[in-house]
C-alpha cells in the first residue's frame, strides 16, 4: 500500500494499493502481447496517437498538475508548466519522429547495405518523484514512437501521478497494454528485471538505485540507460553580465525547491567579480518566498517529504563540520510541512566528503576561483558529470568550457534546462545513455544492418 503524504501540510491522502503478484503478471503478459502488434504498427498510427496524447495532457493540465502538487509539493505553476512541456514532447515526437526513423544506406565492397531502426520490446522505466510527469514522458513519448511498449515503476511518493499518466495515455486511444503503470515498491524491481518479457531498463534516480538496477540488468545482459544525480557547476567569469548571471543562479538553485538533477548546486565565481556577484546573488536568495505551493506568488514549495528535508539538514551539518560556513538560510521552517529556507554556504573545502555529494535542497555552495583553469578544475572536482552553466563573453573561455568541462551538457550564458529536441544525459556517476532528441529515441531500438 502506498500512502501519499502532502508535504505542504503533512496530511495523508487516499492510500493506493500495490499490485498483487497476479496483477503484475497480467500486466507483463499484456505488455508482451501488445508489443507483438505495436511493433508493426504504421508510423502514422503512432504519430496520430502521440498527437492525441499531447491534446489530453494539454486539456487536463490543471487536474494533472494538482496531483503532483499534492504528492511531492512543487508549486502549481511549475507543475502546470511541466505538464505543458510533456504535451510539447509528445508533439515533438509526433512531428519529428518519422524522420528520426529513416533508414540509412551505405556502400560497401559487398554492395549496398541499409541500416534500419526496429523496436526492441517492452521497456521498464524506473522513475523519480522530482519531475513526476516530465521524467516519465521523456521515456514514454519516444517509446511509443519507436514501436516499443512501456512499463512504468514510478517512485513510491508519486503513485497517483503514475496512475494518472497511464489513464491519460489510454484515454487518448492507446491500445491496452501500450503503457502500463506498475504500482510496486522498489523492493520488487530486482525480481522483475530478469523477466524475459522485459527487453531493457531505464532508470532516472539516485546513484545508489543506479548501481542496483545496472547490476540486475547487467546480470541479464540487458541494455540500461541511467539518468542519475548531479552536482552541476555554475561558473561566472569577469566578462559575464552579472545581473543576468545572479538572477539565473537563484532560479537555477531554487527550482523545484532545489530538487532537480540539473539544479546549479555549486557556484564558482572568478575572484575579480566575486564580491559584485555575491551582492546580487545574496539579495536574490534572501528574497526567495517559500510557502503554499498552490499560491501564485510562491517561489518554492516544501521539500518532497520530511525525510528529504532531514537528509538535506544532515548534509548541511556535515558540510559545516568540514569547515563550510552557512551565510544564511538552510533552516527548517516552523509549522506543518517540509518547508525550508533558501541559503548560501561558503568556505566549503571542495575535497571534503560532504561537498562531493549531491545537495538536493535549496542551498548553494559558493566557491572562489583565481582563474579559468582553477574554475574548470573546481567544476570537474566531483564524481558527477551531468550539466553545467557558464557565464562569459570571451570566446576563448567559452571554447575551453565547452571542451574541458566534464559533463553531458553545458549551457552558455543561460540556465540549463531540458527540451524535447536536444539530447539530455550525463557522464561519470551521473549515468550513461541519452534521453530526448533522436538519440533518446534510438537508445532502445535495434539498428539492423541489411546487406543486399
Ligand atoms: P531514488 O531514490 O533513486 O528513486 C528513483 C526511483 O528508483 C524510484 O522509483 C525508486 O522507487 C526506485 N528505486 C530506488 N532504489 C531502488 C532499487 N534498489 N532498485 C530498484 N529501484 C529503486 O531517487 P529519487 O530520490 O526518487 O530522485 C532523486 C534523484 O534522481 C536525484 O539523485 C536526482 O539527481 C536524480 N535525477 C536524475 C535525473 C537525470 O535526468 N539525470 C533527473 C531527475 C532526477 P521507490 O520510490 O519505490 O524507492
Amino acid at each position: 500500500m502506498f500512502t501519499p503524504i502532502n508535504p505542504a501540510t503533512g496530511e495523508a491522502g487516499t492510500p493506493i494499493p500495490a499490485l498483487t503478484d497476479d496483477a503484475l503478471e497480467a500486466r507483463l503478459a499484456r505488455a508482451a502481447e501488445t508489443f507483438v502488434r505495436w511493433r508493426t504498427s504504421r508510423l502514422d498510427e503512432r504519430t496520430a496517437l502521440l498527437a492525441a496524447i499531447a491534446d489530453r495532457f494539454e486539456r487536463d493540465k490543471r487536474r494533472l498538475a494538482e496531483i503532483a502538487v499534492r504528492e511531492m509539493g512543487k508549486t502549481l505553476k511549475t507543475a502546470t508548466a511541466e505538464v505543458e512541456k510533456c504535451a510539447a514532447a509528445f508533439r515533438h515526437y509526433a512531428q519529428a519522429g518519422p524522420s528520426m526513423l529513416e533508414s540509412r544506406r551505405f556502400e560497401t565492397p559487398m554492395g549496398p547495405a541499409t541500416a534500419r531502426w526496429l523496436p526492441l520490446g517492452p521497456v521498464l522505466a524506473i522513475m523519480p518523484w522530482n519531475f513526476p510527469y516530465w521524467q516519465v514522458v521523456r521515456f514514454a513519448a519516444p517509446t511509443i514512437m519507436a514501436g516499443n511498449v512501456g512499463l512504468l515503476k514510478h517512485a513510491s511518493l508519486t503513485q497517483g501521478v503514475g496512475a494518472a499518466i497511464e489513464e491519460t495515455i489510454r484515454a487518448a486511444g492507446a491500445p491496452d497494454g501500450l503503457f502500463q503503470n506498475l504500482a510496486i515498491p522498489s523492493s520488487r524491481v530486482d525480481a522483475l528485471i530478469p523477466d524475459d518479457r522485459i527487453a531493457a531498463v531505464t532508470l532516472t534516480g539516485s546513484e545508489g538505485a543506479g548501481i542496483k538496477v545496472a547490476e540486475a540488468a547487467g546480470r541479464q545482459l540487458k541494455k540500461v540507460v541511467l539518468e542519475l544525480g548531479g552536482s552541476d557547476p555554475f561558473i561566472v567569469m569577469p566578462s559575464a553580465d552579472l545581473d543576468a548571471a545572479a538572477k539565473a543562479a537563484v532560479a537555477a538553485r531554487i527550482q523545484n525547491t532545489g530538487q532537480s538533477c540539473i539544479c546549479a548546486k555549486r557556484m564558482i565565481v572568478h575572484t575579480d567579480v566575486y564580491d559584485a556577484f555575491m551582492e546580487r546573488f545574496e539579495a536574490g536568495m534572501r528574497a526567495v518566498r517559500a510557502g503554499d505551493p498552490m499560491a501564485d506568488e510562491t517561489d518554492m514549495g516544501p521539500l518532497s517529504s520530511e525525510e528529504q528535508r532531514q537528509t538535506v539538514l544532515d548534509q548541511l551539518a556535515q558540510i559545516r563540520e568540514a569547515g563550510g560556513r552557512l551565510l544564511f538560510g538552510g533552516e527548517a521552517l516552523p509549522g506543518p510541512g517540509a518547508f525550508m529556507s533558501a541559503g548560501i554556504l561558503v568556505d566549503v573545502p571542495p575535497a571534503s566528503a560532504a561537498a562531493q555529494e549531491e545537495l538536493f535542497g535549496p542551498i548553494a555552495m559558493v566557491f572562489r576561483a583565481r582563474d579559468l583553469d582553477a574554475a574548470i578544475a573546481l567544476a570537474n572536482n566531483v564524481p558527477f558529470g551531468l550539466g553545467s552553466s557558464v557565464w562569459t563573453n570571451d570566446p576563448d573561455e567559452r571554447e575551453r568550457f565547452e571542451r574541458d568541462i566534464a559533463a553531458g551538457m553545458t549551457a552558455v550564458n543561460r540556465m540549463l534546462s531540458s527540451t524535447p529536441e536536444a539530447p539530455f544525459g550525463g557522464i561519470k556517476k551521473s549515468g550513461h545513455g541519452r534521453e530526448l532528441g533522436p538519440y533518446g529515441l534510438h537508445e532502445f531500438m535495434n539498428l539492423k544492418t541489411v546487406f543486399g
